[in-house]
């Protein structure tokens, strides 16, 4: 399922969204079917998931091999006086030796970001929902052995109070993970490129943060409005649609779960058959869609005219 390095954006379901004067485009890392549900999603039983097998399979779920679908991609936000990167995903050369699919990979995504017309030099900030190893990748690129900010141009906006929590916690034993914070954050600072901002920073005229904590404490969304039309992205405050019909299955990756289901919760309440554009990091193609109700639970109906 894994897409070749070489595959063209356009078969990817790379689509331009327009809000007034500002647009949005996602530009694809990769896209795989990889986890168990239950792997994922510890409260997650089989006799559950078999009832939501019908919607699942085939685009959320691989129906041969059973595990759930997942995409790795940026949201590239223009409007009239700026470009905003929004995940940088995982990161060509990373020493990964904890999570293999993120490890020392090679993928085209400066490339795919040049085919809707970004460069590296013209990206004015750089925004991580929060600071996974996943979200963070791209926010550097190793040149003669040194890793080196990819967006040279760019502001990075760290939320304060996530940075501040990695800050020690990768100091402490319980942290196991991988090298991202060496190679992917600190050369940022290093670098003078760093801000440490509010979870409800203004961005721009009709983009601003808005904090989602509890997958992380410092998590945030970023909204979107224009033209009469409102987007939010939204992160991994949900990793896959199953957490629309279950709110209460957090990931093994959230920091506080219990914090994480309820923000969650309070998330789908609020948009649920509204018109704004939900626009999850780790969503397949068409990636982007609307919160409907559906019995105790919701429903995320992907934007069928967005699978281009
Ligand atoms: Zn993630």
């Amino acid at each position: 399922m894994t897409p070749p390095d070489s595959a063209p954006t356009a078969a990817l379901g790379s689509r331009q969204f327009r809000f007034g004067a500002i647009t949005i485009d996602r530009v694809l890392e990769f896209q795989d079917a990889i986890f168990p549900p239950a792997v994922v999603f510890p409260q997650a039983t089989r006799a559950a998931v078999e009832s939501h097998r019908g919607w699942l399979e085939p685009r959320l779920r691989d129906p041969a091999r059973g595990l759930l679908m997942f995409s790795f991609h940026t949201f590239v936000i223009r409007t009239p006086r700026r470009t905003i990167v929004v995940d940088t995903c995982g990161g060509n050369d990373k020493p990964r030796p904890g999570k293999p699919r993120y490890h020392q990979r090679h993928w085209p995504y400066l490339e795919r970001l040049a085919a809707v017309g970004v460069t590296a030099e013209n990206v004015d900030a750089v925004v991580c929902t929060h600071l996974h190893a996943d979200h963070v990748g791209w926010n550097t690129r190793l040149v003669e052995g040194r890793w080196v900010p990819t967006f040279p141009r760019a502001r990075y906006l760290f939320v304060r109070r996530e940075w501040e929590f990695w800050r020690e916690e990768y100091k402490t034993e319980r942290f196991t993970g991988d090298p991202y914070h060496e190679d992917s954050i600190l050369p940022i600072l290093d670098a003078g490129l760093a801000d440490f901002v509010e979870s409800d920073l203004r961005l721009d005229d009709g983009v601003w943060l808005e904090p989602t904590p509890g997958h992380t404490p410092g998590h945030v969304a970023v909204h979107v409005s224009g033209g009469g039309r409102d987007a939010v992205l939204s992160g991994d405050l949900m990793h896959h649609a199953l957490q629309c019909a279950e709110p209460e299955w957090s990931s093994c990756f959230c920091v506080d779960p219990a914090h994480s289901a309820r923000t969650r919760r309070a998330f789908l309440e609020r948009y649920a058959g509204t018109d704004t554009l939900i626009m999850p990091a780790h969503f397949p193609a068409p990636t982007a869609g609307h919160i409907v109700r559906d019995g105790h639970g919701f429903r995320f109906l992907f934007d069928e005219a967005a699978h281009s």
